[in-house]
């Protein structure tokens, strides 16, 4: 028991203070960087994952604050920057951290304007003396999105195929909706082997369990709401959008149509809805 206000009020997880180091594990810390907004929540997790050796994950903006606070964080101990992605929140930092570092650079692939030294397929390892981080490679967010499991930990660091805070935007034609909840039923396969989620914006997500759950089934919900709304009659992505979506603000209405698109696109491949043009803008029908 204490009585100390500040330690009391200490029980839910820590604020997301940009620039500070916050230690999650003994292996893992978070820097958050400073680009809060729709699409990154309170801004984009950087990990650093090793005590003498350290693999980040995420570099994040080419921010120079964020950048000097990651490499003063693990100095020369970091030796490989490996990227979830090549989404803009998440990669352009890697060039400035390789020059203050001379890391190695590991990702999918090179594309966007990232420029790698390695590239990590499914299954390969980044082996440290203290830690090995296997690389499961998890199209659906980007087609060349990675995961990353620290097998000492039992923790993955998801990017942005699993958020705290939000759902994830699915935007064809690099984002595809099957092939994404795939890649979150093939997750339930490691859950005994998880115990817990870093994902690329919010907090550490203690249940994955849950919070795997809570994702297919927003995803099965918002299909067969579309599938309701296909037998309705001949339909737009537009159309689907105002009525799934009514109070949405306008800047994330795009991102509402792209899911709305991948969705529409996954239940096409199955035979159950048709598009004479495969276009956002075209009109839908059931099959
Ligand atoms: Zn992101």
């Amino acid at each position: 028991m204490t009585t100390d206000p500040a330690e009391a009020e200490d029980t839910g997880p820590k604020p997301l203070v940009h620039g500070v180091a916050s230690a999650l594990s003994p292996l893992v810390r978070r820097i958050v960087a400073n680009n809060p907004g729709h699409m990154t929540g309170p801004g984009t997790n950087t990990y650093l994952v090793g005590i003498d050796e350290i693999a980040v994950i995420d570099p994040g903006p080419a921010d120079d604050a964020h950048l000097d606070a990651v490499a003063g964080c693990g100095g020369d101990r970091i030796r490989w920057i490996l990227c979830t992605h090549t989404h803009i929140d998440h990669f352009p930092g890697v060039a400035g951290l390789r020059e203050r570092t001379g890391a190695e650079v590991l990702a999918f692939d090179a594309r966007d304007g990232l420029e790698i030294d390695r590239s990590l397929k499914e299954g390969d390892k980044v082996e440290a003396t203290e830690f090995v981080l296997r690389a499961l490679h998890t199209p659906g967010h980007a087609s060349n999105h990675l995961c990353f499991l620290l097998e000492q930990e039992r923790m993955l660091f998801s990017g942005d195929h699993i958020m705290e805070g939000s759902t994830v935007v699915i935007r064809p034609p690099d984002g595809d909706m099957a092939a994404y909840l795939g890649q979150l039923e093939r997750l339930k396969v490691l859950r005994p082997r998880l115990r817990s989620i870093a994902p690329g914006h919010g907090h550490l997500i203690e249940e994955p369990v849950a919070k795997i759950d809570e994702y297919l089934e927003h995803r099965a919900m918002r299909e067969s709401q579309i599938a309701a709304l296909l037998a309705e009659g001949e339909t737009t992505v537009d159309e689907i959008v105002a009525r799934l979506y009514p109070d949405l603000i306008e800047e994330l209405v795009p991102m509402a149509a792209g899911s709305v698109w991948a969705h529409l696109r996954k239940l096409r491949d199955e035979g159950r809805a048709t598009s004479a043009d495969d276009a956002p803008a075209g009109r839908w029908s059931a099959a």
